[in-house]
C-alpha cells in the first residue's frame, strides 16, 4: 500500500496545487478517463489510503457532505462533496466544465466542485464556500482546474445576456456572437466570496489533446480534479 499522502501515481501527468498544509489536491489530464467505468478502479487503487467519492453530477448546485470514512457503495447526486474527515479523497469529473477545488487547511474542511455554465448561473461555488463557512471555515484557498476558454466557448444570445445580466464574465463581438468566460467568472465569484485563487493554469480543454472535451470533439471521457485530509 502506498503511504498516504503521496499525489497519486494515476497514470498521465498531474497537475498538483498547494491548497495548504494536510491537503492534497491535484488535477488530473485525459489520462484519468474517469468517465469509463473500467477506469473508475485505477484511480481508486491508486490513491492508497484514500478512500474514494465521487457524485453523480447534475449541474446543479446541491453540496453532499461525506460525513463518514465508511464509503458506502453509489455516488451521492450532487455537484459539490465537502468533507472534515481524513483520508476521503473527494472526486469531480470534468470534460470543459470546470473542477474547483476548496481547502480551508486550519479549519481541516474541504470541497470539490463541478461548475459549468449551469452550475455558475446557479451559484455552485459560492454555495459550496458558504456550506464550508457554515462549519467554521474562514480563510479559504481554491484553484480552478483544465476548462474550456473564453476564445473557445461561444454561447447562444439568450444565455449570453443571461450571464452578463448576472455579473458573469460574456465577450460579445460586433456580428452578433458571444463568448462565456467559464474560468474567469468562476475566479470571479471566488473573489466576490473573499477566497484566496491559487493560479493553476491548466490550459484549454477544447485546445489541448490531453484533456477531453465535449464541445470540440465530443469526448466522454473525463478528467478531474481530488482533494483529501491527510
Ligand atoms: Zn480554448
Amino acid at each position: 500500500m502506498a503511504e498516504r499522502g503521496l499525489i497519486p501515481p494515476v497514470r498521465g501527468p498531474i497537475w498538483p496545487v498547494q491548497l495548504g498544509d494536510g491537503v492534497v489536491a491535484a488535477f488530473g489530464d485525459a489520462s484519468w478517463n474517469l468517465a469509463l467505468e473500467a477506469n473508475q478502479g485505477p484511480l481508486g487503487g491508486s490513491l492508497a489510503g484514500f478512500g474514494l467519492v465521487l457524485a453523480r453530477q447534475v449541474h446543479g448546485r446541491e453540496l453532499c457532505w461525506v460525513e463518514s470514512a465508511e464509503i458506502t457503495p453509489g455516488w451521492p447526486t450532487c455537484d459539490a462533496l465537502a468533507t472534515c474527515l481524513d483520508g476521503i479523497g473527494l472526486v469531480i469529473r470534468t470534460a470543459d466544465c470546470a473542477p474547483v477545488l476548496l481547502a480551508d487547511p486550519a479549519a481541516r474542511l474541504i470541497a470539490a466542485v463541478h461548475a459549468g455554465w449551469r452550475g455558475l448561473l446557479a451559484g455552485v461555488v459560492p454555495a459550496a464556500v458558504a456550506a464550508l463557512r457554515a462549519r467554521g471555515a474562514e480563510a479559504i484557498s481554491a484553484s480552478i482546474g483544465p476548462a474550456i476558454c473564453a476564445k473557445c466557448y461561444e454561447v447562444g444570445p439568450d444565455l449570453a445576456k443571461r450571464a452578463e445580466s448576472e455579473g458573469h464574465l460574456v465577450i460579445g463581438g460586433a456580428d452578433g456572437r458571444f463568448w462565456l468566460d467559464l474560468p474567469g467568472s468562476i475566479a470571479r465569484q471566488l473573489e466576490l466570496a473573499d477566497v484566496r485563487l491559487v493560479r493553476a493554469g491548466l490550459g484549454c480543454t477544447a485546445e489541448s489533446d490531453r484533456l477531453f472535451s465535449w464541445r470540440a470533439r465530443q469526448e466522454t471521457g473525463r478528467q478531474g480534479g481530488l482533494i483529501g485530509l491527510i
